[in-house]
Parts: structure tokens; C-alpha cells; sequence
């Protein structure tokens, strides 16, 4: 994963230094380059000068190294251009981040050691793109109702950490622009928005940044923009198109919330710096998430960082039972309490006008 650097001067590259995944390997299926997205990704991939090999039929294979730890360190330099498979066009409900969910891609370029994606997609955690992207944009209109639907395309891949190579987001923000009632959500870590500012988005789009206090996302957020850099984005998406920018809706996810040492200290840093980024008014949400893993994910996780630091000790957690059985290890409740009072509290102090849309 490099930095690239924009800009002519050094304080114009100190300014606009934006963090770009360039792959080490770009694969196409056949059926990918047979659609013109899928052509449209290779023009791209084609002017970045990235190496790109088509496959000679449309499963990827080969993808995996001796063990878990090599197969993910082949995978994560890799992007594949596919087409989403017939189960993508049947949409999932995701509360309580949207209505529903769909995918322009699946797996993620960045190295978060929580990452949410351990355990819920399965193979080598190669970064998919969908070179089907209409055809899974066009599925999208049977699932609107009269009031505003909200769709989320960001619960398995960052769709900002790949659009240099894809477009894809840009494409979503487009179409929802045109839609009466469909609202698109999306939510990165990282933080090329320049491509993004001038699209008609019709206020259909909220753009959410993921952001965590300074020793969680030190520590635990490879690979990723930096929250400083995160914070500036978001603000260029806020500002409105008079002031050069986007005049989109935008949210912060905090996320996953942990009680770190000297916590109240760390997170009200972070709060202080969401609010020197956004010191004008915007329309602004907050969505609130403590740290929870299950036994899936810590499998995967200390497959993928055997060295993490991460906190997965069962023993200190309570446990919570979802509706299928499948459980999942949560702070106790006391301490659930106590972060949940700090942040409403934190928020509303800071920012009166934003809405908190939910804590879990
Ligand atoms: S940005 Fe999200 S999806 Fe990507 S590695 Fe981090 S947690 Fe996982």
C-alpha cells in the first residue's frame, strides 16, 4: 500500500496527500470484461500502469499462500474484477444502518485489526469489484417504498479505498441522485473525495467517515488515511458547493468504541477535532459502536494478526445471543452505560444540531 502524492508544490503535496491502494495484481474474469463497467474499470486500472492479467475462466483461483497469514498477505494486494453473483441481487436488511444492503465490491484494501469483514465473507480476502454495477443498481428500484429507503454500500468493502480504481462510488452517488426516494449511505476510512464534489448528488447521498480515538486508531487501523486526514475529507464533502464543496449530508461512525486507557480523555480529543473540521453548519449524524467480536471473527483475526494487541478476552466480556444462536461478546454493562453516557452527553454538547442514530 503506497501513499500517492498529488500536487506540484510541497505544501500543495502536504495539502492534498491522499491515501491511494495501488494493487500489485488486477485480475478480470472473461464475464467481467465483457461488460462495459467491467471496461470501463480496465481503462482505469490501464492509465494507473497497474499489472493486469485475465483469467482464463471466471473463478479466481491461486489466490492462496502456505498458511492463513500468507494467503491474506497475497490477497490484500490484490484486486479481482468480477461479476456479483445472482444472490447479489436479493437484497439483506442491515438495521440499524439502513433499510438495506448491496455490495459494488467485496473485501477491503485497508488492515484494521477488528476488521468487520473477519468471518462474514468467505475465502481469501481478495478486494472483489462488480463489473455488473448497473445491473445491481437497476435491481435496486423494486426494493424503494413511497417514504425514504436508505441503502448502505459499505458493510464489505470500503467503497472509497478502491473508487480511484473503480468509479463505482461516484456511479451509486450518481444514480441516487436521480432516485425520489432511494438515499444511498457509505461510510471509509480513507479519503480521495476530490472526484466526488461536483456529482448531482440531490442530498440522496450521506457520506460517513469512520473515525476512533488516537490509540485505537494508531495502533489498530493499517493501512488506512489518517483520522486527521479522514476529518478533512468529510469537511470538504460538508462544505457547501459555494465554498468549493460537496454540500452533501455527512456522519461520523465512531467506531468500534473502546475503553481504553484514559478513554474519556482520547475520545474527547476526537470530538474537539470532529468539531474544528465541521465548524459550520451541516446536516450531521453520529452513529455510536462499542467493540464486539464473536468466535468467528477472533479465529480469523488472530489467523490474519497473530501479534494483535486487541482486546479478545472472552472472560472480560459479557455475552449476547442473536436470534439464529450465533453469539457474540459485548462490554459488560456497566461499562456499556458509561460510554454510552459519555458520548450522548459529549455530542450534544458539542453539536445540538446533530443527530445520534444509534448506539449498539
Ligand atoms: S476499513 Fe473496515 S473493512 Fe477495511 S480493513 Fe478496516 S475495518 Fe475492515
Amino acid at each position: 500500500m503506497q501513499p500517492a502524492t498529488i500536487g506540484a508544490t510541497a505544501s500543495e503535496q502536504a495539502a492534498t496527500r491522499t491515501r491511494l491502494w495501488m494493487p500489485e495484481r488486477v485480475l478480470f474474469t472473461p464475464a467481467a470484461l465483457e461488460e462495459p463497467w467491467g471496461q470501463q474499470i480496465l481503462s482505469r486500472v490501464q492509465a494507473l500502469n497497474l499489472p493486469i492479467e485475465e483469467l482464463p475462466r471466471n473463478r479466481l483461483t491461486g489466490l492462496r499462500g502456505e498458511d492463513e497469514r500468507a494467503t491474506y498477505d497475497i490477497a490484500k494486494r490484490t484486486l479481482a474484477v468480477v461479476n456479483a453473483p445472482p444472490s447479489a441481487f436479493k437484497l439483506s436488511p442491515i438495521p440499524p444502518s439502513a433499510d438495506w444492503q448491496f455490495h459494488l465490491a467485496e473485501g477491503c484494501p485497508a488492515h484494521c485489526q477488528y476488521c468487520y469483514l473477519a468471518g462474514s465473507l468467505q475465502g481469501p480476502p481478495v478486494i472483489r469489484a462488480f463489473a455488473n454495477l448497473p445491473q445491481i443498481l437497476a435491481n435496486l428500484a423494486a426494493y424503494e417504498r413511497s417514504a425514504t429507503t436508505t441503502f448502505e454500500v459499505s458493510c464489505y468493502t470500503d467503497p472509497l479505498g478502491i473508487e480511484h480504481l473503480t468509479g463505482s462510488l461516484a456511479e451509486c452517488i450518481r444514480y441516487f441522485g436521480t432516485r425520489e426516494a432511494g438515499h444511498l449511505r457509505w461510510v471509509s476510512k480513507f479519503d480521495g473525495v476530490s472526484e466526488l464534489l461536483d456529482l448531482p448528488h440531490n442530498g440522496h447521498t450521506r457520506c460517513r467517515m469512520s473515525v476512533n480515538a488516537a490509540p485505537v486508531s494508531g495502533r489498530f487501523e493499517g493501512g488506512t488515511a489518517s483520522v486527521t486526514a479522514r476529518l478533512g475529507a468529510l469537511r470538504q464533502l460538508a462544505l457547501p458547493h459555494t465554498q468549493g464543496g460537496g454540500g452533501y449530508p455527512v456522519g461520523l461512525v465512531i467506531a468500534p468504541i473502546m475503553p481504553v486507557e484514559d478513554w474519556p480523555e482520547h475520545y474527547s480529543r476526537l470530538l474537539d477535532s470532529i468539531s474544528e473540521a465541521l465548524d459550520f453548519d451541516c446536516d450531521l449524524t453520529f452513529e455510536l459502536i462499542s467493540h464486539r467480536f464473536t468466535p468467528g471473527s477472533k479465529e480469523v483475526l488472530l489467523n490474519w494478526y497473530p501479534q494483535t494487541k486487541l482486546d479478545l478476552d472472552e472472560e472480560k466480556r459479557s455475552t449476547k445471543r442473536n436470534k439464529f444462536g450465533g453469539i457474540k461478546y459485548v462490554y459488560d454493562s456497566e461499562t456499556m452505560a458509561q460510554l454510552r453516557r459519555f458520548f450522548e452527553q459529549e455530542i450534544a454538547r458539542r453539536f445540538p444540531q446533530a443527530r445520534i442514530l444509534y448506539w449498539t
